[in-house]
């Protein structure tokens, strides 16, 4: 067992594997570690370089940020060799393959807590097990779910108090009971492991992640309080959840990744064609178009959003998942759709730098399937939202934006899918980019999401919201490894 100076705690983090989950992970672990922790991130040999790459980038080096790597039963589970991540396993084939996959990893998990014995374990909502291993050497387990304090309430409520079982039909509206605001939802914007009574390999990991969670140490929300008040006191307070609030995480990344930048002597970081190509935009004259690491539209759908954006007429930068073939076809887009809206539209395959893109005094507005890291750099960079939620807990992240903060608007799709959402017309859809885009109510909504990303650059600054909540965690954990090590 290894052991820190008195002042210096071991914080243990266990991601989830997929990039939504790794890449508010690995941020987090840079802040403990900034703040005088020894940050460990466990993970699989496909996930390290990845980890360690970020961390490079903003010069914390092995001795602050630590990585163990466990294996991953792909093959066991009937996974293809090497298929580490969800984004790999992304079918309805595999998927629960995947799912089962991860409700193995008690045993690897046990072992490490036992050789190391950190004083906090930071585990993934995905892995409710984590809390009775902990428990088994007295490490305290917090529950990391990626997403905000809205959509904690929403979801808990709704799996607590089942309103989707006293409606007729899939669209018939209910109000969420003992969530503040009114908020209404339909069966359809529901996922079916919540809503029907089959037994798949998700609906266990969800109700058996939902039952631990008051059994917990507590939580750590990647959310500043000025962005959800209500909701932050009611998840403590109405819902008797301890929580801390210490987001937006990824701010503390850009402040160490400037700094570090700085500190070399020429950048090491190549500008991606896609930020050059913005220089020469207008304030505020593009939009951008991305739906996450995950969703995987058809092709149909994607020839829609092509002319949807077409027909807006606004410039754009489009993230789609898709390689290219040169001399192949790509049935997706129209004919010589690109040609067309050369210096007008860029469509980028496979990965995007979409923080950087974001925060281009360029970009006005961005189209989003609301996944929560996403929603938080869209805030953050002060921009207007089309809501386009697919799947996860994005039909609640919606909510939050569109009806609560009034900071977008919805594309209007009803229906949750867990890969692919159902169809929206380009009509729809250039209506929508146009509201967020032009006019006094997108104005409204840029100087709202403006003034919440100040706030957000507040909260993490000493002194502020989040910097104080995540010194209150420091605190209490100190506390309780004293009081241990004198007992
Ligand atoms: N992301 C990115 N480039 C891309 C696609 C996604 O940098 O081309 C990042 C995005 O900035 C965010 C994360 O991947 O940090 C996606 O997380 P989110 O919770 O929004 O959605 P998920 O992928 O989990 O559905």
């Amino acid at each position: 067992m290894e052991s820190g100076t008195l002042d210096e705690l071991r914080i243990f983090f266990f991601p989830f594997m997929a990039q939504g989950h790794i890449i508010p992970t690995i941020d987090m672990a840079m802040v403990f570690a900034s703040r005088g922790s020894k940050a460990t991130i466990i993970t699989t040999p496909f996930h390290a370089p990845l980890f360690s790459k970020t961390i490079q980038k903003t010069n914390f080096s092995g001795t602050h940020i630590n990585i163990l790597t466990f294996k991953f039963p792909s093959v066991e589970n009937g996974l293809p060799e090497g298929c580490e991540s969800l984004h790999m396993a992304n079918s309805p084939e595999l998927q629960p393959k995947f799912f089962k996959a991860i409700t193995t990893l008690g045993p690897q998990l046990d072992q490490l807590l036992e050789q190391h014995r950190p004083d906090c374990l930071v585990a993934d909502t995905f892995f409710p097990w984590a809390t009775d291993i902990a428990a088994r050497y007295e490490i305290p387990r917090l529950i990391f779910h990626g997403t905000c304090y809205f959509s904690l309430c929403a979801s808990l409520c709704v799996f607590r108090y089942k309103p989707y079982k006293s409606v007729f039909s899939e669209t018939e509206p209910f109000i969420i009971p003992n969530l503040p605001g009114e908020i209404k939802f339909t069966r359809n914007q529901l996922p079916d492991f919540v809503k029907n009574d089959e037994e798949t390999e998700f609906t266990e990991v969800y109700k058996a992640a939902k039952e631990v969670e008051s059994r917990s140490y507590g939580v750590l929300v990647n959310s500043f309080y000025e962005l959800e008040p209500v909701y932050a006191d009611h998840y403590s307070k109405g819902l008797g959840f301890k929580a801390w609030h210490i987001g937006p995480l990824f701010l503390y990344k850009k402040v160490f990744e400037e700094k570090a930048k700085r500190e070399m002597e020429e950048s090491s970081l190549d500008e991606h064609e896609c930020l050059k190509w913005l220089s020469s935009k207008k304030r505020n004259s593009v939009v951008y178009i991305c739906f996450g690491s995950l969703t995987d539209f058809i092709d149909a759908q994607l020839m829609e959003i092509a002319a949807g954006l077409e027909a807006s007429g606004k410039e754009f930068i489009w993230v789609v998942k898709k390689g290219k073939n040169e001399g192949v076809k790509e049935e997706w887009l129209p004919e010589g759709y690109e040609k067309r809206m050369e210096g007008k539209g860029l469509i980028v395959r496979g990965w995007a730098p979409q923080v950087q893109i974001l925060d281009h005094e360029a970009v006005g507005g961005f189209v989003t399937h609301c996944g929560w890291n996403s929603t938080m750099e869209g805030i953050c960079a002060g921009v207007p939202v089309v809501a386009w939620p697919v799947s996860a807990e994005q039909f609640y992240n919606e909510k939050l934006v569109t009806q609560i903060l009034g900071i977008g608007v919805c594309v209007g799709n009803q229906k949750w899918a867990r890969l692919v959402g159902d169809f929206v017309k380009r009509e729809t859809i250039a209506k929508a980019v146009n509201q967020i885009m032009e006019g006094e109510e997108a104005e409204k909504m840029r100087s709202k999401v403006k003034a919440l990303g100040d706030m957000a650059r507040r909260a993490i600054e000493e002194g502020g919201s989040s910097y104080l909540d995540f010194n209150a965690f420091i605190e209490e954990l100190k506390l309780r490894r004293m009081e241990r090590n004198s007992s």
